[in-house]
């Protein structure tokens, strides 16, 4: 009997520790969703954060996981100034629509440079853009997008084919393709998933 006690004493601290560090917004979601033929949501009310990249703020808009697409997913992106992608590539499709602000797209322009038996994606091309462009970027072309602006922010619609996307993160321009990181799959909005089957456990 008291070690049934002990066993929900524990049960109860822990999963009080893990909700603590959630964000408060999402602790008692019901993600995924359950988008339906159709949903109208304000983004003013999504989960935000640099999903680990410095400088950047991410929203899935329609995402493989939080909503069950498979066709695209779409992302309202902000990069503070200064602020980057990493350098990377992937498979799938990627456009972009740039709703505020100016940076620059930095892509491979040569994706068989070689030196020494390794490949790397070459110097690259250096495109400036700002609001109301738009550019896109073929499959499996590294590319890094950056807000140059020193004062104002970057805010970018992003649509993906092909969700889940697998990334391939370079740690700058001068990795060769063959120590890029595989992030697999690179999913943005997983651990909110998790977040959910927590508060679902707690709820029972
Ligand atoms: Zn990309």
């Amino acid at each position: 009997m008291k070690m049934a006690f002990q066993l929900i004493f524990f049960t109860f601290f822990f999963t009080a520790l893990i909700f603590s560090s959630l964000p408060s917004n999402y602790a008692h979601s019901h993600y995924p969703i359950d988008i339906g033929p159709a949903m109208v949501r304000n983004l003013d009310k999504e989960f935000q954060d640099s999903n680990t990249i410095p400088g950047i703020s991410h929203i899935t808009v329609a995402g493989a996981v939080l909503h069950g697409f498979n066709e695209i997913e779409v992302w309202m992106e902000t990069a503070a100034p200064g602020g980057s992608t990493p350098v990377h590539r992937h498979a799938c499709e990627e456009v972009f629509v740039v709703l505020k602000g100016s940076g620059t797209l930095y892509v491979a322009s040569n994706a068989s440079d070689s030196d020494g038996g390794k490949v790397f994606p070459g110097r690259p091309e250096t495109m400036h853009f700002s609001v109301n462009s738009t550019f896109h970027v073929a499959p499996d072309v590294v590319h890094q997008v950056l807000n140059t602006d020193p004062h104002q922010d970057l805010h970018l619609l992003v649509v993906v084919s092909k969700p889940p996307i697998k990334v391939m993160m370079y740690e700058d321009w001068t990795t060769p393709h063959n120590e890029a990181q595989l992030m697999n799959p690179f999913v943005w909005d997983a651990r909110y998933v998790v977040a959910d089957q927590t508060s679902s456990a707690q709820e029972i």
